[in-house]
């Protein structure tokens, strides 16, 4: 369970699916007082079934995967009269489901003559279930390699205009803003191919390890992992600069995460050679 929030006819829920990790958002009716609802979610080869209260408390989450061989025995179900056929199966339990046209048929296998079904809606809204935080969005247009460069130009090279696809432009303007930079029109229209083609693992990394997550949560990290390598490269040069190179390499030999560790160095070089050619 991450959220929930309540608005006048309709509830805001989000969870994250256990067996695909995906983050859902699901708009669902409000409920009148003390009533319990399940809904349920298609996700491909498998639902998700939520069940939700009237004050937008989930009260229990699951998933399981969908029957989809047409084999075993055959039953009905009770809401839409369709059959479906259950395996038939040697293990001592197992829940199938059948999604059906605006409902999921649940059948909980005892063996294979003992079986109860249960039908739950499908969640209405279907449109927002799935949806990518921005971060994800962004990969998908833009790929991770120049993400992790538009990010590279806006939080470590602050002078640079940063060239992105037309497609691209809002969703970027608003990560950036998202994230602290608040100089939106260094975002301009332009070619991808623009963009410095440095290899930033540190910062692809990142994106990946946020890309799944809630979206607040997401820009949160990614916020954080900006700032861990913005103040530990400033310490850096700062005990370089004052003729304290071994508390620099001391700060450089505590940090566990190799691709920060590297990416630390070459902002370094970067920093140093541009400070003393000006
Ligand atoms: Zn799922
Ligand atoms: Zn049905």
């Amino acid at each position: 369970m991450l959220s929930n929030t309540v608005s006048s006819d309709h509830m805001t829920i989000e969870v994250l699916c256990p067996i695909c990790k995906k983050y859902v958002t699901a708009v669902v009716p409000r409920l009148s007082e003390s009533e319990i609802k399940s809904v349920a979610f298609n996700h491909g080869d498998h639902v998700l079934v939520l069940e939700y209260d009237f004050e937008g408390n989930i009260r229990s989450i699951y998933a399981m995967k969908i029957n989809k061989m047409p084999v075993g025995k055959e039953i009905t179900c009770p809401r839409c009269g369709m059959k479906v056929n259950i395996p038939e199966t040697e293990s001592q339990y197992e829940e199938l489901a059948y999604v059906h046209d605006d409902h999921v048929l649940i059948v909980y296998l005892f063996n294979k003559d003992t079986y109860i079904t249960d039908v739950i809606d499908l969640a209405p809204g279907v449109e927002v279930l799935g949806r990518k935080n921005i971060i994800s969005q962004l990969i998908d247009i833009l790929g991770s390699k120049n993400l992790a460069n538009v990010l590279f130009l806006a939080f470590f090279d602050q002078k640079s205009i940063i060239p992105v696809p037309k497609e691209a432009l809002y969703l970027t303007r608003k990560l950036l803003v998202d994230l602290g930079e608040l100089n939106m029109l260094r975002v301009q229209e332009g070619e991808i191919s623009e963009l410095p083609k440095l290899e930033l693992p540190y910062i692809e990394s990142l994106l990946f390890s946020v890309k799944n997550l809630p979206e607040r949560e997401a820009i949160q990290k990614l916020s954080l992992g900006i700032k861990l390598a913005l103040k530990l490269t400033a310490y850096v040069i700062k005990f370089n600069e004052s003729g304290h190179k071994e508390l620099a390499d001391e700060i450089l030999s505590m940090i566990q995460d190799t691709f920060l560790k590297s990416f630390i160095k070459d902002l370094v070089k970067i920093y140093e050679k541009e400070w003393k050619s000006v």
